[in-house]
Formats: C-alpha cells, structure tokens, sequence
C-alpha cells in the first residue's frame, strides 16, 4: 500500500507545486491523476519516485517512511529523450534493468524481447535508440517497465507522443499487465477520457498550488 500524507513541495525558487496532498493507494490499484498543466501532477509522482524530497509530510510505502528511491519501482517519464541509452540497443536497453533480477543475460535478452513484442517493436530490437522516432522510443521505454515486472509503476503523461492507434494499444496493455501481474500504477495523464478508460479511480488535481479536488472510482459496465 502506498500512503501520500500531508504531502507538500515547494521549488528551490519557493515556488509551491504542491500542497498538502493525501492520496492512499491500494495494491494492484490502478489510479489516473489528471488535472490541467502545471497543477503538480509530475511534482507528485517525482515526490513518490524519491527523485525530490517532499518539503512537508510523507511518502510511507507498506507501512515503512519512504527514504530516496523505493525498491521494485519502475517509472515512465513524458520525456523519452533522455530516458534511453544511446550506445545500447533497444534490446539492451530493455533488458538492462534485469540484472537486478539475477536473471542469466539469455533470459534477460528473451524477457526484453517479449516486452519488445507487447509493444510492437519485435523488429526493432537491434536497432539503437536513435535510430527510432520519438513515438518508439517512448514504447520502448514502455516495454523496458513492463519488463522489470515492477510492484510500483509510474506513468508520466506515457502515451503523449505517439499516434491514436499505438496509444489505443499501450492503454489496453497497460490494463492487461496490471491484471496479470497485478503491479500498483499511478498514471498520470491530461487527458479525461485516458483517465477513465484506464483508471480504477480517478484523482483530479486543481492548480495553484497543486491539490486534490476530487478522487472517483470509475464504475464502467465491462465491454
Ligand atoms: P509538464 O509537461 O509536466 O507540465 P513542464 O513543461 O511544466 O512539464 O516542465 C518541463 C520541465 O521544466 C520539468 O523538468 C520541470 O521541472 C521544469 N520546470 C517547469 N517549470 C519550471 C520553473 N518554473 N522553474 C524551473 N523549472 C521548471
Ligand atoms: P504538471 O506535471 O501538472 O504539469 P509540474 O509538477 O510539472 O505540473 O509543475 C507544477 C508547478 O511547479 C508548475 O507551476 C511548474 O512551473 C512548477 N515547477 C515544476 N518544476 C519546477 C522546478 N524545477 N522549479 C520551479 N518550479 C517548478
């Protein structure tokens, strides 16, 4: 269980993304964070990635206080420009964080494949990073968290660079992995319908500062 208490951040500059946000989500729980640019949705999810301490309150991750990093995290960051190794492969790239795993460089290089596959870039193993479109890259970041098998996921604005059709596919993966694998995702995303078609639960996020104006379970009739 993740539990978000009191949580405020302010900037070096002073400069309040957030304020006094509260937020408890279960495990295997898949929850949209939407709201308008700027009102700190990305504030939050770096706050709970350990990437910047929150100036008040806590993060407190399965009954423990959260200090820097979480262990078992994977996060998918809007920008894909730098999020991939250039002098890796595609492959390489997804299979890297599988090290951590133990996993022998056979299996690793199978898993990164698999993943590769989910998000259609079976062909694109090979190739290098900058070799890809902006789009593909962002898939193949995609893949490389999906491959890590996460317990926590964080998704920041994930689908934002690629076209209607592929961003059709990952939301519908994104739904798939969470029911197999049963991992805990936050995705955060600016657009409504995403936030409903994926989420279990929906937490509106107003601005200036950034604060939880509503949190919705999504209670849609199956397809
Ligand atoms: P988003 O697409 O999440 O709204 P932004 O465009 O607001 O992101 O920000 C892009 C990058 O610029 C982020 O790394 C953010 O931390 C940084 N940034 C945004 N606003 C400021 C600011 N007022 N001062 C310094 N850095 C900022
Ligand atoms: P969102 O992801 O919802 O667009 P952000 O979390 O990126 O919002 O930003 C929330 C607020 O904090 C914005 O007003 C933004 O300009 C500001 N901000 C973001 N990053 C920084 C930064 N590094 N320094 C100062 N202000 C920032």
């Amino acid at each position: 269980m993740l539990e978000i208490q009191n949580l405020t951040h302010a900037y070096a500059d002073g400069h309040v993304a957030v304020r006094d946000v509260n937020l408890t989500v279960q495990d295997g729980e898949l929850v949209s964070i939407v709201g308008p640019s700027g009102c700190g949705k990305s504030t939050l999810l770096r706050c709970i990635a350990g990437l910047i301490r929150p100036t008040e309150g806590r993060i407190v991750l399965d009954g423990t206080p959260a200090d820097g990093v979480p262990d078992n995290l994977a996060v998918v960051f809007q920008d894909y420009s730098r999020s991939l190794f250039p002098w890796l492969s595609v492959r390489d790239n997804v299979a890297l964080p599988l090290k951590r795993r133990g996993m022998s460089k056979a299996q690793r290089r199978e898993a990164a494949m698999e993943a590769l596959e989910s998000v259609g870039l079976a062909h694109a193993g090979t190739k290098y990073p900058w070799q890809l479109s902006g789009g593909m890259q962002q898939r193949v970041s995609i893949a490389r968290a999906l491959a890590y098998r996460p317990s926590l996921l964080l998704m920041d604005e994930p689908f934002g660079s690629v076209d209607a059709q592929t961003r059709e596919d990952l939301e519908d993966l994104t739904l798939k992995v969470r029911g197999s694998d049963g991992m805990t995702i936050l995705l955060v995303t600016h657009d409504i319908d995403e936030s409903v078609y994926v989420g279990d639960r929906v937490v509106v996020l107003g601005a200036s500062p950034g604060h939880v104006r509503a949190d919705l379970p999504v209670d849609l009739p199956g397809p």
